[in-house]
């Protein structure tokens, strides 16, 4: 009788183990109660000291159970979760896809149901029966050159993937191995930005150190070209007073006079055909040129190790600017900062910009290195003024005609930050506008 008894037991055990799995564990908690007190009902001959040591067994088994079940459960669940968020195929020892994710689906182009048993091969040409058989010899997957493989959809788009591979051990599974895809469409189009957009500023740059170049040399050449000048109408006034003998000098100062204005004009067309023109101010918005720039400055990071913050409200950040030279500027000063925190421990550069109540849209780049002495403040503007090794020294003059040429005015003071800042202020356009 003891042991029909004891037999109760293994439906309400399974009926708890059931509840664990399906359920949460208040529902369990309940399960084991109700399976308890339905026992109790069920076994009313037993006695006392019987009923109360095969109660406590039957919970604590139906307890380890229901635990067991429960983890079960949730790494299931976890499992599930994560393979429905995740690009993932598995495939059979042939290459034929075996089970494919939603979002694997959806990156090759097809419907779930239409790649199960076909050749993955299909979708990614470059996954040939070699690499497979490779992987299946316990091989590391390797990328074709390009750095990543090439999934050919059904409409025509070719979408770039990275692909890890893991082997799972021969059992009577057929599914020999997980792919998980990673769709670069998105960081090769951020690359392509990226390269067209350091195109754009080399570009600009070198005109720009140009212009600055033959403004400079223009207006330094210019004063001892028109000193030689007034000196060699003063010598052929005094040769006239010579008479005749003095012809044949006073030809050869007029010839050497007609070669000092020549080389004033060729210096003055050379500033005419290298000048960039004026910038071409268009609408735009401070948040989105900065954001541009943002690829330009994880690569200064990767290289220096410096840290570069960014933090640019969107609130009435619409200015007049032309982009590239906007952003030619804003780079300019974040190289500089960069240069200046270099060795100085932890370095940091922050870009802000804000609208300021009364002053327009402020733009700061500042850093945490030694900053400028108060009385290098004016001479670091000047061109080629630098304390760089291999420095041109136009990076600030070339900044600040930019900044100039957007109606604002570039200023240098120390930073909270312990360094040098650098700030100008747009007017916003709906400012522009109203005026
Ligand atoms: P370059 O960078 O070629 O030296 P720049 O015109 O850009 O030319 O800068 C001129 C000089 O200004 C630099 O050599 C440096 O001494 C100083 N300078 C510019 N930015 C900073 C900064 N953020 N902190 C300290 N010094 C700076």
């Amino acid at each position: 009788m003891q042991d029909i008894e004891h037999v109760h037991y293994m439906p309400l055990l399974g009926a708890v183990m059931a509840t664990a799995l399906l359920g949460n564990r208040p529902a369990t908690f309940l399960a084991i109660v109700l399976s308890v007190a339905a026992d109790l009902i069920m076994t009313t001959r037993l006695s006392l000291t019987e009923a109360t040591a095969n109660t406590i067994l039957f919970v604590l088994i139906a307890s380890v159970m229901a635990e067991v079940c429960h983890r079960l459960a949730s790494r299931t669940a976890l499992l599930h979760s994560i393979l429905t968020s995740v690009p993932v195929v598995t495939l059979d020892g042939e290459g034929r896809i075996l089970r494919i994710t939603a979002p694997a689906a959806d990156l090759l182009g097809v419907a779930p149901a239409n790649a199960l048993n076909r050749d993955f091969s299909i979708f990614a040409p470059d996954f040939g029966e070699r690499t497979l058989s490779a992987l299946l010899q316990g091989d590391a997957l390797t990328a074709p050159a390009a750095g990543y493989w090439m999934a050919r959809r059904p409409d025509g788009e070719i979408v770039p993937l990275i692909i890890h591979a893991s082997l799972l051990a021969h059992s009577v599974d057929p599914e020999r191995v997980v792919l998980s895809l990673a769709d670069q469409r998105q960081a090769l189009a951020v690359n392509d930005r990226m390269r067209e957009l350091m195109g754009q500023l080399s570009r600009s740059w070198r005109l720009n150190s140009m212009g600055e170049m033959a403004a400079t040399l223009a207006h330094e050449l210019n004063q001892p070209l028109t000193a030689a000048t007034v000196y060699l109408h003063a010598g052929q006034t005094d040769i006239a007073r010579a008479g005749p003998i003095g012809d044949s000098a006073s030809r050869a100062l007029d010839l050497a006079k007609t070669q000092l204005l020549r080389a004033g004009d060729i210096i003055r067309r050379m500033r005419e055909l290298i000048a960039t023109g004026g910038p071409q101010l268009t609408e735009e918005r401070v948040s989105s040129m900065i954001e541009d720039l943002r690829p330009l400055f994880d690569l200064i990071r990767q290289d220096t190790g410096v840290a570069i913050r960014i933090d640019v409200h969107e609130t009435r950040d619409g200015v007049l600017a032309d982009r590239i030279q906007f952003q030619q500027a804003i780079a300019n000063l974040v190289r500089n900062a960069v240069d200046a925190v270099c060795g100085h421990g932890e370095g940091l550069v922050s870009v802000t910009g804000r609208c300021l109540a009364n002053q327009g849209y402020e733009i700061r780049v500042e850093d945490n290195g030694p900053g400028i002495a108060e009385d290098q403040m004016d001479r670091i503007f000047q061109p080629m003024m630098t304390t760089k090794a291999g420095g041109m020294g136009l990076g600030l003059s070339v900044t600040r005609s930019i900044v100039e040429s957007h109606d604002a005015v570039l200023t240098v003071g120390r930073s909270p930050l312990g360094g040098a800042a650098f700030s100008f202020c747009l007017s916003p356009v709906s400012e522009l506008e109203a005026a």
